[in-house]
């Protein structure tokens, strides 16, 4: 059974525009799925959707039992780093990586495991004590993917994340965020424009059509992901 399915979801903001129209896809536990398309075509809503930061107006979204129980036990189990990094700039990278955890009611102390073990996974482990201010672009999101990853979330949620940064970094990031997803065998939802980043990244593709958004073709890279 897949990790998560929508059905005939739809999207109408107030203002009337209709960001998704009888959308119908899944997440498969353990895959790195891209959701490629243009700009406005509803993927970032699909993403929120799914995150819960935003309702359907039609349409279902349904989790597996399993993890039904388990984001009611475990409210973190899903981890969202968007395209901005959002850092807090006067707390550390340690400070920074805690916030979930410190929002949790998750100590400095107890969490100390957790976050160096996060920081680790995205290599900022020299940098615990280094504040945003000083550091790059490529490795401020970094942190923001170190501050996702903290809570060991089941599901990763990534909107654009390496739009803004140059090639060379985003290549780099990329390559680190293969390892991560190999190392931990998360779920990755994968939202981007690139072709070549869907296609370098992921087990799977669902190409969204231009507004309002719905799958129009689906992309199978590696069909031996996700493994069971
Ligand atoms: P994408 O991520 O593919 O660029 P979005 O999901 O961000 O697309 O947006 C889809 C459409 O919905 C766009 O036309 C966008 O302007 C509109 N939209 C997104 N969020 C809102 C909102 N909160 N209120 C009104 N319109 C929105
Ligand atoms: P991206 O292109 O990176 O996906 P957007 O610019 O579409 O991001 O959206 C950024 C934020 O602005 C989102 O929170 C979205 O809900 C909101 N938003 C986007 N389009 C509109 C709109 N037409 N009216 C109101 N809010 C919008």
């Amino acid at each position: 059974a897949p990790l998560l399915r929508l059905s005939g979801v739809g999207k109408r903001f107030a203002n009337a525009v209709t960001a998704l129209d009888g959308l119908d896809m899944e997440v498969r536990a353990g895959e790195f799925v891209s959701l490629l398309g243009p700009s406005g075509c509803g993927k970032s809503t699909a993403l929120r959707l799914i995150a819960g930061l935003t309702e359907p107006s039609e349409g279902r979204l349904e989790w597996d039992e399993n993890e039904k129980d388990r984001r009611a036990s475990e409210p973190h189990s899903i981890g969202f780093v968007f395209q901005e990094p959002t850092l807090m700039p006067w707390a550390s990278v340690f400070g920074n990586v805690h916030l979930p955890l410190k929002l949790a009611g998750v100590g400095r102390r107890e969490a100390e495991p957790s976050i160096l073990e996060a920081l680790e996974l995205v290599g900022l482990s020299a940098f615990r004590d280094a504040y945003p201010r000083e550091l790059s672009g490529g490795m401020k999101m970094r942190v923001s993917i170190a501050r996702a990853l903290v809570t060991k979330p089941r599901l990763l949620l990534m909107d654009e994340p390496f739009a803004a940064l140059d090639e060379i970094t985003r290549f780099k990031l990329n390559n680190d965020l293969l390892e991560v997803w190999r190392r931990l065998r998360c779920t990755i939802v994968f939202v981007t424009h690139s072709v070549f980043e869907s296609v370098y990244l992921s087990s799977r593709i669902l190409v969204f059509r231009a507004r309002p958004g719905r799958v129009s073709a689906e992309l199978v890279i590696d069909p031996n992901q996700p493994r069971d």
